[in-house]
């Protein structure tokens, strides 16, 4: 299996992933390692590889992608003391899954990166 087919098969509910959201155009899982208390991942329904893949018809996904995201945030109850979202592409960045995604991340003081 690629890896970019592991979060195919999350949308497609055909392996399990605890899912907090999901609508017509993205779903929100909770990271299998979380790297925080809080650690989601939103991707989109339909598969995008990277940021790389963004293009004039999909880049609406990505809008959708952050409103989602804060408001999970603030369902979650980070989004007072703060959180980060990251969006990893290819490998100097780290990502991992070829596969779009966002990563919320929050509940505890994150180290700076930047
Ligand atoms: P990346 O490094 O590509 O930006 O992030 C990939 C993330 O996907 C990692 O944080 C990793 O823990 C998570 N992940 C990898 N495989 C699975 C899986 O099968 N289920 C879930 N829920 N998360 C996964």
């Amino acid at each position: 299996m690629s890896n970019s087919s592991i979060f195919k098969q999350i949308v497609e509910k055909k392996i399990s992933a605890n899912i907090i959201y999901e609508d017509k155009k993205i779903t929100a899982f909770e990271d299998i390692k979380p790297k925080a208390p809080v650690h989601i991942l939103i991707i989109p329904n339909i598969f995008i590889a990277s940021l790389n893949d963004i293009n004039k018809k999909n880049k609406d996904i990505l809008g959708h992608m952050f409103y989602i995201a804060v408001n999970i945030a603030k369902e979650k109850k980070i989004s007072k003391e703060g959180y980060r979202i990251v969006v990893n592409c290819n490998k100097n960045a780290g990502q991992e899954i070829e596969y779009l995604h966002m990563h919320l991340l929050g509940g505890k003081k994150l180290s700076v990166l930047l």
